[in-house]
């Protein structure tokens, strides 16, 4: 079975910096003040390219290339996987109802489920294929995927 290892979730902020979701607000691994409106905006992508460039962190830290590639690739990657859990499915997947299928990717469980206005597909390996997709009432979902007729 396959088992994939995360990167560094190397963006183009500020090394330092992160957005606690629970909180709602950015945080500065260093300890940095991000509280005043605006504060954090030293933290973004290419600060220095915004309208009003904001003064510069003096502990501002950026990725190194080789990090900011591999989580790129990372993310290609996942989507691909993605992509290949949709695609093993069955199409379209009756409404109301679970299931379960051996992953195209890792040989793992991929679990799927189907609603009114939306479906899901989640494999039980850490971080191999996962989401939630809207979708819209009375179309079918997936339109291509084992069992489809196209
Ligand atoms: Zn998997």
């Amino acid at each position: 079975m396959n088992v994939y290892h995360r990167p560094l979730r190397a963006t183009g902020h500020c090394r330092h910096y992160s957005f606690d979701r629970r909180a709602g607000e950015p945080t500065c691994a260093l300890g940095m003040d991000l509280g005043a409106p605006g504060a954090s905006r030293s933290c973004w992508p290419d600060p220095e390219k915004l309208r009003n460039p904001p003064r510069q962190c003096p502990l501002r830290s950026e990725y190194t290339a080789e990090e900011r590639a591999a989580w790129e690739d990372w993310i290609s990657a996942r989507l691909v996987r993605l992509g290949n859990a949709v695609a093993a499915l069955p199409a379209p997947l009756p409404i109301g109802c679970v299931g379960h299928l051996d992953c195209p990717n890792c040989g793992g469980t991929l679990r799927w489920g189907r609603w009114h206005g939306g479906a899901s597909v989640r494999c039980e390996t850490a971080d191999c294929a996962e989401a939630r997709f809207n979708v819209a009432r009375g179309a079918d979902w997936p339109l291509t995927g084992k069992g489809a007729d196209r």
